[in-house]
């Protein structure tokens, strides 16, 4: 039977193995997919150990991201430009190919939920590795610009110095003036029940805002922009389905159904 992995550290929480397993039973498919801790000095060893019995993938989470990058033999562009790999494959003849799914994911998620972002104004907050990987994608679906604000402003600015897009700038938080159709959070403000430092009325300008956080209830953020009138508000659950999707898709070549897999998510979180 083929074998998957998802390896981080922690990795108690990991909603993965549900979701890949109920990918494989709406396509019909017998493999298995499981969780793994690997120790922090052990992450290398572990993925050639993997591929030698024979393991044919494996996503790959907090804090290796940037080593799963490093170790790939191959990179896709998304992969290149988030600078962190989410998804590896191991072929055949034993090459270990590097993707970024976690901006598709996004960008699939928001696609699903009818938010188009051809020709709109995307504010990012955030420049972290969330936001690095996301960029990529949302640029390849046309929106009028995208504009990225952090806390650490040189941050903010480094990262859009890594892309070569017209349509991309960076703006300090403070010094937000543009009003943006779609607003992004993509910092780990909420997991820790914090709001970024934004003024009220650029929030307030968005007729929708993302948040990559997600729980068992709103976010902090989501419930502010709802309280500003905000018309959509909507929570990263789906852009964690939609990144397993895409990691599914590349793994088995064929594209799973995600509402239902996100339907019973979101029961087992309430
Ligand atoms: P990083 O640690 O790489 O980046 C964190 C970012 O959050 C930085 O820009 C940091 O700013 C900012 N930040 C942290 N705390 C605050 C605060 N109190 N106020 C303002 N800014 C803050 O994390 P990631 O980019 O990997 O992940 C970010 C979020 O995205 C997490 O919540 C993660 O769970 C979520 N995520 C969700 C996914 C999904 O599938 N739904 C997939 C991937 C990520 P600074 O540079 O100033 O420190």
């Amino acid at each position: 039977m083929d074998k998957y992995l998802v390896i981080g550290n922690p990795i108690e929480h990991s909603k993965s193995p549900f979701i890949h397993q109920s990918f494989a039973s709406s396509t019909n498919q017998t493999l298995a997919y499981e969780k793994k801790k690997v120790e922090l000095d052990q992450f290398e060893t572990f993925i050639q150990n993997f591929q030698r019995i024979g393991g044919k993938g494996c996503n790959i989470t907090v804090p290796f991201k940037e080593r799963a990058f490093a170790i790939a033999q191959e990179l896709t562009p998304r992969a290149k430009a988030a600078g962190a790999v989410n998804t590896l494959s191991f072929t055949d003849d034993g090459t270990i190919i590097g993707d970024n799914t976690d901006g598709q994911g996004l960008v699939e998620d928001l696609l699903r939920q009818r938010i188009t972002i051809r020709d709109k104004r995307v504010l990012i907050i955030g420049a972290g590795g969330a936001a690095r990987g996301c960029i990529l994608p949302l640029l390849e679906q046309l929106p009028s610009s995208i504009t990225v604000t952090n806390r650490t402003f040189e941050k903010a600015q480094q990262l859009v110095s890594e892309f070569d897009s017209s349509q991309l700038s960076c703006s300090e938080l403070s010094s937000l003036t543009n009003e943006f159709d779609l607003i992004i959070n993509s910092t780990s403000a909420s997991l820790s029940n914090k709001l970024p430092d934004i003024e009220s009325r650029v929030i307030a300008s968005a007729t929708c805002c993302y948040d990559m956080a997600y729980g068992n209830e709103p976010t902090c953020f989501l419930r502010w922009a709802d309280e500003l009138g905000v018309q959509k508000t909507i929570d990263g659950l789906g852009m964690l389905v939609g990144q397993a999707a895409e990691s599914f898709r590349i793994w088995r070549n064929v594209y799973p159904e995600v509402a239902s897999v996100l339907v019973e998510l979101r029961a087992q979180l309430t």
